[in-house]
């Protein structure tokens, strides 16, 4: 099987429809200090060169171990966190370089779903003024009918409105931090690990309630998990990351036997069956992930990887475009078969 070798900032994934978002090079580092006002003495490299695009009505999903720097990503293009190099286009505009007051009326169009619903709902505000918040934030008028619309659409009763979140269950409260996303009907949703507190019956209630709104709003999503087998639900493509970088981006429903780089193939030998569908000899689990205060050379999976070679220790593999499928790319000197 021939294959082609490409810059992984021109990878445009695909030639249907056009990016609502992209990413090119995306880097953010965090300096490490010793004490409150000592020397850096090191720099934590939780986003290392990461170039993505997310075409409008599209689910992309982002996956990776805990500490690889999905997160990161979703926090650097909702701008809560400045890059430290790359660039971030939404409707083809830079918008890392805005400022606050430039970005707000952007922030209308990008929303985010957090992990955890109880953390990110004022336990003090009733649903109602929860509800109303993104409302106020940006000058627009709401009434009771609509908020109790807003509730209807995410299945929730009228009568939440005037009771508080811990008057409800994860799922409920999670519905209610979908519902204050979704108010001003945003463009791009970022959920970040926005079903990994709750149980697996009342994931599968939320992610079917987020496919609905996506069909109904057009909604374009980022899906950020740890999870593959929440992920292949959910999402049309998957971009896989390890170590602050991405290793492959194919679509969700031939991750399971077309899959070429071995760290995806690892995560996929880890879904439980049912849903297993290639041998669990994909790589070492027992191992840790290095540390990005520093990460291997050559290629950064290599001190996992079971089919890495002398050449993988030095030489870093790029991006290379899997013959016959204009959507899968994959970074590796020696790929698994399909
Ligand atoms: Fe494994 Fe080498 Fe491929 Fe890296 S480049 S994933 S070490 S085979």
């Amino acid at each position: 099987m021939s294959e082609v070798f490409i810059r992984e900032s021109d990878l445009d994934d695909g030639p249907t429809r056009e990016p609502l978002l992209e990413i090119v090079d995306l880097v953010k580092h965090f300096p490490v200090r010793r004490g409150l006002l000592g020397r850096q003495r090191h720099v934590l490299r939780a986003v290392d060169g990461v170039s993505l695009q997310i075409r409008r009505g599209e689910t992309l999903g982002l996956v990776g171990e805990s500490g690889c720097g999905k997160s990161t990503v979703g926090r650097c293009l909702l701008q809560l966190q400045r890059v430290t190099g790359g660039e971030i286009r939404f409707r083809g505009e830079p918008i890392q370089q805005l400022s606050e007051r430039a970005l707000r009326p952007l922030r209308r169009h990008i929303q985010v779903v957090f992990q955890d619903p109880y953390e990110s709902l004022n336990p003090r505000h009733t649903v109602a003024d929860i509800l109303r918040e993104p409302f106020f934030v940006h000058r627009l008028p709401v009434d009771r009918t609509s908020l109790c619309e807003l509730l209807a659409t995410v299945g929730l009763e009228p009568d939440a409105l005037n009771r508080y979140p811990y008057e409800f269950s994860g799922g409920q409260r999670q519905r209610i931090g979908i519902a204050r996303a979704i108010a001003l009907q945003p463009e791009l949703l970022v959920l970040d690990e926005a079903v990994s507190a709750l149980d697996v019956s009342v994931q599968a209630q939320i992610l079917n309630l987020l496919l609905g709104l996506q069909a109904r709003m057009q909604l374009t999503m980022l899906f950020i998990s740890h999870n593959l087998a929440v992920v292949r639900h959910i999402a049309d493509r998957v971009a896989v990351m390890y170590l602050g970088r991405i290793v492959e981006v194919i679509d969700a429903e031939h991750i399971a036997t077309r899959a070429r780089h071995p760290y995806t193939r690892l995560l996929v030998a880890s879904i439980p069956a049912p849903d297993k569908a290639l041998p669990d000899s994909a790589g070492d689990t027992a191992t840790e992930m290095p540390s990005p205060m520093a990460p291997p050379p050559g290629c950064r999976f290599h001190t996992r990887c079971p089919r890495a070679q002398p050449r993988c220790r030095v030489d870093e593999p790029q991006p290379t475009r899997a013959a016959g499928d204009a959507q899968q790319w994959y970074a590796c000197h020696y790929p698994e078969d399909v």
